[in-house]
This record gives C-alpha cells, structure tokens and sequence, in this order.
C-alpha cells in the first residue's frame, strides 16, 4: 500500500499520536532499528481498540510494543504499523496495598511508586527497563522474583478486540512466556497485589539490587539486555565467556567485556552487524559445549 493512503486511514481518527517514517532506533534501548511506515501511540483503551481496528479493516500488518527494551528491529524497519503502549498509556493508581497500572508504565516507576507507598514485592524488577506489558509478555524477573509473585489480574484485548479480564493463574505465566505470547493479546491494564512493608527495609533491597545490576551489567551501552535465554543447567554468559568470545567484535556490536551474556551496541552498530554476532556466538558455544543458545531479544523487520 502507497503511503499516501496508508496516512489516511489514521489522519484525523481518534487513535492518539501519529507517527510516519518514524526511526525504530529512537524506541529501542538497542538503538537499533530503520523506520517504521506509522506509529501510533494511543492516550485510552478506545484509541487502542480503534487503531487495532483500523488495522485489521485495512489489512494492514500491526504489531504491539512497550518501550522496547527486548527488541531487535532490522535495518530496513517495519512496514505497517506499530501501535505504541508506552509514554501516552501509563497512568498508576495506588489503594490499600494494590496498585493499578496501564500497560505503558515502566516497571521502574512502579518500583519508585510502591517504595512511595511502604508497598514491598516489586524489589526484585527495580531496573528491569521495560513497560508493563512487555512484562507480561515475557513474564520478566530477576533475582529470584518475576511477575508471576505480584500480579493479581491482567485486563487485555483478545484478537477479536474484546476485552478479557484473567487472574495471576490464568496468565499460564512461566520463564520467559506467558498467555499474553501463546495467544497474541495486548495488555491494557494490570492489577498488582503487593504486601505492607518498611520503607527502609524496601529501599535497602532496591539498593542492594541496583548496585548488583549496575557493577554487572553494561548499561553505560546500549543493548537488548541478555541477548539469549537461559540454557536448562548452563549461564549463556558462562558458555560465551568459556568459549574464549568475550569482547568479540563485529562492525559496531560486541560480546560486553563486563558480561558476556550481553550483546551491546559499542558503535553504532547495524542490525545486521548484531545478528552476524549472535550467529559467531551460538556456533561456537555449540561447537565447544554441545549448547544450543536461544535467543531471548525479538527481532523485527526487514533488511535493508
Ligand atoms: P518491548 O521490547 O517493547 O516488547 C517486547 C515484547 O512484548 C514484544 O513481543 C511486544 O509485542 C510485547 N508487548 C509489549 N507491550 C505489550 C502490550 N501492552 N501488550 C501485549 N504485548 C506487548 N528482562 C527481564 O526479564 N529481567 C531482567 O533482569 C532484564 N534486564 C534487562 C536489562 C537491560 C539493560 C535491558 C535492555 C533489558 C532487560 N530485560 C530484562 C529485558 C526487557 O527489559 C524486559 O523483557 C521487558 O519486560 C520488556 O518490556 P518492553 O516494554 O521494553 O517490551
């Protein structure tokens, strides 16, 4: 479909922001990425329901992102449309010891927002850089915590575009999935189920936490935070570190010296350039350990 006509099904709709030709390496913690044909960030549930319709009426390709932090987007971006659930989609309410978030809120002011309140349970995801519904997603954790402990109930949109409300076992959470992936829905809101705590005693785990994170991992570069899965009974950064690869370099991208789990972008690196790397990377981890890595981050689009 011709551009001209791709503007049109959203200029003047209430779906929120629009965005034409928009550089994916801005939305991406990778920063990585050609452009995407229109973003839309929608402001509530009814212009999030509207773009996905509009999409679906047109036939046109849709896909659903947080502030992506667990994406890989190709060097010729995204045609389509992606629909933004992120800055515009992220009001937090807080009652009792519950609080209520829309899927675009990051989990760090999540974090902040319960230590606010002497609500503990959400330690564990401080630094975790991602929003709400990729959380979901992807069921994230850390530190021996993950969403599947705080989360009550999870409101989505199935792929008809009705609205579903599921309890915490519902979700089919487990390590890296959830029902949100098994069936393609999109998170609208979230209800977390926290418990009364001391504020110094929650702070001092957050702080515990984010000086492990920080004096381990390379967030001074920009990645998509573990590049693979974690193999049953192996640490990919222990294989990758094994196999001789830390501080390996192609073009722009690099197994992290400081932990080699992590792929980072050291200069501008291409999209291309990253994926040339995991490819080094999984064949020699396979060749001298007999480990197939998976990757963990998500790739999109297509090449230049
Ligand atoms: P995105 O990258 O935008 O999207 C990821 C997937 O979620 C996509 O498939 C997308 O379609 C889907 N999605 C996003 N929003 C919605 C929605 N509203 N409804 C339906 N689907 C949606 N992860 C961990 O689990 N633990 C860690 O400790 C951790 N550390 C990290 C450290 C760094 C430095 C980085 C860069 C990443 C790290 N991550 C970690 C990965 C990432 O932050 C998490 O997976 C996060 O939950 C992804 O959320 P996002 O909003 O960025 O999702």
């Amino acid at each position: 479909m011709d551009k001209k006509r791709l503007i049109q099904i959203f200029e003047d709709k209430n779906v929120g922001s629009v965005l034409i030709d928009e550089p994916m390496k801005n939305h991406t913690s990778f920063k990585i990425g050609g452009p995407v044909d229109i973003m839309i960030l929608p402001r509530t549930e009814d212009e999030v329901k509207l773009a996905m319709k509009l999409c679906k009426e047109n036939k046109l390709q849709f896909m659903i992102m947080g502030n992506g932090s667990n994406l890989l987007i190709k060097d010729g971006g995204i045609r389509g449309v992606i629909i933004k659930l992120n800055e515009n989609f992220n009001k937090v309410e807080v009652k009792d010891d519950r609080i209520y978030a829309q899927s675009g809120a990051l989990l760090n002011a999540i974090s902040r927002i319960a230590l606010e309140n002497s609500l503990s349970g959400f330690e564990f995801a401080t630094g975790i850089p991602g929003a709400l519904g990729g959380a979901m997603t992807m069921n994230a954790g850390a530190y021996g915590g993950e969403m599947k402990d705080v989360v009550e109930s999870v409101r989505v949109l199935d792929e008809n575009g009705d609205i579903k409300e599921y309890s915490n076992e519902e979700m089919n959470f487990r390590y890296r999935g959830s029902r949100v992936s098994d069936e393609g829905l999109t998170v609208l809101t979230i209800v977390f189920k926290l418990k009364h705590g001391k504020h110094e005693d929650i702070k001092a785990i957050i702080d515990d936490l984010t000086h492990k994170r920080t004096s381990k991992q390379p967030l001074e570069y920009p990645s998509g935070g573990s590049t693979f899965k974690r193999p049953v009974g192996y640490y990919a950064g222990k294989l990758i570190d094994d196999s001789g690869l830390r501080g390996l370099r192609y073009g722009g991208a690099e197994v992290s010296k400081k932990h080699c789990g992590f792929v980072i972008n050291i200069e501008e690196a291409t999209c291309k350039d990253v994926l040339t790397l995991i490819d080094i990377v999984k064949k020699t981890v396979k060749d001298n350990f007999g480990v197939e890595l998976e990757r963990e981050i998500k790739l999109l689009g297509e090449e230049l």
